[in-house]
């Protein structure tokens, strides 16, 4: 054990790392609410069976990345992965299948075993979004539009591009299934040993490989577009009427698939040159057998989810640490005056920063380091007239300001 350091592929969010990763949390909320979302939080950890049942045995999260392990009572928990699975098994365990349709935000860490690089760690975050129990296109045009707003509310619009496929409904997938394997048989030769396996279990997995042989072989494989069935061609085209209604730029995405098994008919990713090699921010789709196969009734769904580390980069504008007023006593006589002075602006609303120690030079040069708005200052001269210096450190003009009517005097410094 390296004690004393972060876990690798886990990081400390210093106050200036932590304010712009709260701004992206706080207005991907703010925009969901607008579009009826409501918060659900879920614990971090759930029994291994809620991920593993439904993520699949042959993705690459429940195969090589869950950190799963026994607690005391000899119970497999799992730190989750993602936030799809833990906001269904809610739904089902809190009885929400009575209220459908059910429209869920959420945000927070996940885990994973991955090989840390820039963009990618093993704890990360996300916020995600979730409509259950909504069967028509209109959820999808919704969720989607609502991550658009969201990466424009951060100021990304432009910046990135959505990719859309289908990946059509179950009669669909199961004729596309056939022609791909027939495909992919036949260039067996050439595939990774882990898409040897999923050429078995689940040969429409090979399509999301990162492996470059793979790569090379799916480039060249026949589309699922080619497999799909009237309904499913029907409902995508719905989808795409949706978003060009709400002029959501979408490039149509052939070979896009989801990592995952549970998605049906659409499949999206926000991407952005801006990252190199991780460059997807959002991605999400259409999950309506997830539900039943957990044990729920039978109930469609459609979400995303977003990496906060991977959108606070791109953030355009971070927000600044905010300005404080710095309260300077100088002189012993004046500390009891500069703590009631300093309770009573915080209580009008205030930030104020009050240095614990030192002389009026040394405060002051805290007071421009923290990049106070003004200075209060309280010396003898001002304690004998009964006024403080306020001072504004931008302009450098100041002002006496008797004691009483400091709150009122100070607005503009806010
Ligand atoms: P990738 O193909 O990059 O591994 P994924 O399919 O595993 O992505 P999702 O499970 O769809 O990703 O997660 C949604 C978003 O969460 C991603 O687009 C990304 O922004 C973010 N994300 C996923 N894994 C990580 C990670 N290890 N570190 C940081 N962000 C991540
Ligand atoms: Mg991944």
């Amino acid at each position: 054990m390296a004690a004393l350091q972060p876990v690798r592929g886990t990081h400390d969010l210093l106050p200036d790392a932590a304010r712009a990763h709260r701004a992206v949390e706080a207005r991907a909320f703010e925009v969901a609410s607008r579009f009826g979302f409501g918060e659900i939080m879920t614990p971090i950890f759930e029994f291994t069976e809620v991920f593993k049942r439904t993520l699949g045995d042959t993705s690459d999260i429940v195969t090589k990345e869950m950190y799963t392990f026994e607690d005391r009572g000899g119970e497999s928990l799992t730190l989750r992965p993602e936030g799809t699975a833990a906001i269904v098994r809610a739904f089902i365990s809190g009885g929400l299948a009575q209220q459908v349709p059910v429209k869920a935000f959420y945000r927070g860490p996940m885990f994973r075993y991955e090989r840390p690089q820039k963009g990618r760690q093993r704890q990360f975050h996300q916020v995600g979004i979730e409509i259950l129990g909504v069967e028509g296109p209109a959820a999808d045009i919704e969720v989607i539009a609502c991550g658009a707003h969201i990466l424009e509310a951060l100021g990304l619009g432009g910046t990135v591009t959505v990719e859309l496929n289908t990946l059509g409904d179950v009669e669909s997938r199961a004729a596309y299934r056939e022609t791909l394997v027939a495909y992919l048989q036949g260039r067996k030769g050439e595939l990774s040993e882990d898409s040897l396996t999923r050429l078995e279990k689940n040969p429409l997995r090979i399509l999301d490989s990162k492996d470059e042989g793979d790569r090379a072989v799916v480039a060249e494989a026949p589309i699922l577009a080619d497999s799909l069935n009237d309904a499913s061609r029907d409902f995508f085209a719905r989808v795409q009427e949706g978003l060009a209604a709400l002029n959501v730029p979408i490039e149509i995405s052939p070979r896009l698939v989801r990592g995952l098994d549970y998605y049906t008919h659409t499949a999206f990713e926000f991407t952005t040159t801006k990252l190199g090699a991780q460059g997807t921010v959002l991605a999400g789709g259409r999950y309506d057998g997830l539900v039943k196969q957990m044990g729920g009734p039978p109930t469609p769904g459609v979400g995303w989810a977003a990496g906060v580390e991977r959108l606070a980069m791109l953030l355009a504008d971070p927000p600044p640490a905010p300005r404080p007023l710095a309260v300077i006593p100088a002189g012993a006589e004046a500390d009891t005056l500069a703590l009631t002075v300093t309770d009573r602006l915080r209580r009008a609303g205030y930030a104020v920063d009050l240095g614990y120690s030192g002389n009026m030079g040394k405060r002051m040069k805290r007071a421009n380091k923290i990049a106070a708005r003004a200075a209060v200052i309280l010396g003898p001269d001002e304690i004998a007239a009964g006024a403080a210096t306020v001072r504004d450190l931008d302009s450098g003009d100041q002002e006496a300001v008797p004691f009483d009517a400091l709150e009122g005097a100070l607005d503009r410094f806010r």
